[in-house]
């Protein structure tokens, strides 16, 4: 079996505990990975600390961090097919996905390395004449990433990328599911050049997680992983009183309106939630679907649905492979079983595929009858699509914020002013009109209520690592005339 090492200050190594890494196309070991114990915790996190307060780190000029940002940047495009293959081999997700998404997840790295010497500080209108005083940003300091199984490079790169083009430091803990595209990712980071103990990157289950975040000398945790999870992290943050950012998960609503083209609509639908093999944060789960298209609409997705190219995660003809573990498919099998016993209907798909592996089938439940099912509320992080009806637009508004996520959400209509109306009145983080899951490091990501708080991408994702330092500067020669009064 091929083994893997944590990178901690600038060294591969062993742990002292290891687990095996289970093929999801087999359900079968395929890889020893290290499991960081809390000493293991405690050394990446003292070499964080000290590579933040090193000269060679803290001393390099903002430039200087973006050009190693850069040069990290070519180096995961020029290794993209290793990471792609390794992504794929560890969780599931299928090769065409993960070629295409570790190529774009260089360019996220170039963004923030080009944003490093562009955050600044500003210059106070102070109401006093013989002060000057401005506003310094620094680095949070040592950062502790989390992040779930699906897409970890790209998750950690809207984490990684704006903590370090900021100038901090990053102890980075991948899943204990499929952490073998990290653990890849820390022998690339290791040839860009950067100071040891800048990034540390180990895994291991909830207990790693929580010495990590509860750690006295963690500054900041980001965090992406489900709602459950998140209250742990919040609740560790009372230990450290770090700042969080919590990218948790959806229950988004797609909406099409009678007017859309419906082609496009039923396109977008396919892949805005079965992509991924449905293990997207943004999946648009909830088809909202307006009553005088619905037959015409489902029957369309049905076809489709059928149509998808279900096999192994290595093949480039795949469009849907395996799930990540068993206990995802398990977590599908519940929630359809719970749904239809509250009166959906299921219109295709809806039990697992007998073959090895974690292999469930696209899945379409009409809940249109059944507005209370549990397939409406919670998260699947599976190929599972609810569908609902509306007649009014006031409905399909209704609908979509009857939720207690805020992620994302996708309109479809030609109609130019509903659309506007619809972008105002929908409670996410994320609107896609005529479109949906396009991303793209120059925009913010996040949500709100159960889908966390705080944003990844884009320029406020840099300041979010950042502190503001009140500089007060006397310029008045003049002795200070009396020790007791405010200035
Ligand atoms: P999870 O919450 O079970 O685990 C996420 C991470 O947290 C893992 O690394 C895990 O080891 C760690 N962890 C678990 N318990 C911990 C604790 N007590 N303290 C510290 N760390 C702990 O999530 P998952 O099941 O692996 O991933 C699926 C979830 O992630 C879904 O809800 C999905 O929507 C969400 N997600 C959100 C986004 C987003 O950007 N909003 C993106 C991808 C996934």
């Amino acid at each position: 079996m091929q083994q893997f090492q944590q990178y901690i200050d600038g060294t591969f190594c062993d742990a002292s505990a290891q687990f095996d890494s289970l093929d999801p196309a087999t359900g079968q070991p395929w890889a020893k990975m290290p499991s960081a114990t809390p000493a293991d915790v405690n050394r990446a996190v003292d070499a964080a600390e000290q590579a933040f307060l090193a000269p060679d780190w803290a001393g390099l000029t903002a430039t200087a961090r973006g050009k190693l940002l850069l040069r990290l940047a070519d180096l995961i495009a020029e290794h993209a097919p290793k990471l792609a293959e390794l992504e794929t081999r560890d969780t599931g997700k299928i090769i065409r996905e993960t070629s295409a998404q570790i190529a774009y997840v260089a360019e996220y790295y170039r963004y923030y390395a080009g944003l490093a010497d562009k955050i600044e500080g500003s210059h106070l209108p102070i109401d006093k004449p013989d002060m000057d005083v401005w506003l310094r940003r620094e680095p949070v300091g040592v950062v502790a990433a989390v992040v779930p199984w699906n897409s970890q490079l790209f998750l950690s790169a809207v984490k990684i990328g704006p903590a370090l083009a900021a100038g901090c430091t990053v102890v980075l803990k991948a899943s204990e599911e499929g952490p073998a595209p990290m653990l890849e990712f820390a022998r690339i980071f290791d040839k860009a050049g950067f100071p040891k103990g800048v990034l540390n990157v180990i895994t291991g289950g909830p207990e790693t997680g929580a010495t990590l975040t509860t750690h006295p000398k963690v500054a900041h945790v980001a965090f992406t992983g489900g709602p459950e999870t998140a209250r742990h992290i919040v609740r560790n943050s009372a230990e450290n009183l770090a700042s969080t950012s919590l990218e948790l998960g959806g229950k988004s609503p797609f909406i099409v309106f009678e007017d859309a083209d419906i082609e496009s609509a039923v396109n977008a639908q396919i892949s805005g939630v079965f992509a991924a093999t449905g293990q997207s944060c943004v999946s648009g789960s909830r088809l909202v679907v307006q009553s005088s298209i619905k037959d015409a609409f489902l029957a369309r997705l049905k076809e489709k649905a059928e149509a998808i190219v279900i096999g192994a995660p290595d093949d480039m003809a795949t469009e849907v492979g395996p799930l990540c573990t068993e206990r995802q498919r398990q977590t599908a099998v519940d929630l359809i079983a719970r749904s239809v016993a509250q009166g959906a209907e299921v219109i295709t798909g809806g039990t697992p595929i007998e073959r090895d592996g974690f292999y469930f089938p696209p899945t379409i439940l009409d809940c249109s009858n059944a507005h209370d099912a549990d397939s409406l509320s919670h998260e699947f992080f599976g190929p599972v699509l609810s569908v609902v009806t509306f007649d009014t637009e006031d409905e399909a508004i209704a609908i979509a914020n009857d939720t207690k996520f805020g992620l994302a959400s996708g309109v479809f209509t030609q109609n130019l002013t509903r659309a506007h109306r619809m972008i105002r009145a929908i409670r996410a983080g994320i609107v896609w009109v005529n479109t949906y899951r396009a991303v793209s490091p120059i925009a913010p990501f996040g949500g709100h209520g159960l889908s966390g708080h705080g944003r990844e991408g884009g320029l406020q994702a840099a300041l979010d690592y950042t502190k503001v330092k009140a500089v007060w500067l006397r310029t008045s020669d003049e002795p200070i005339p009396d020790p007791f009064i405010m200035r």
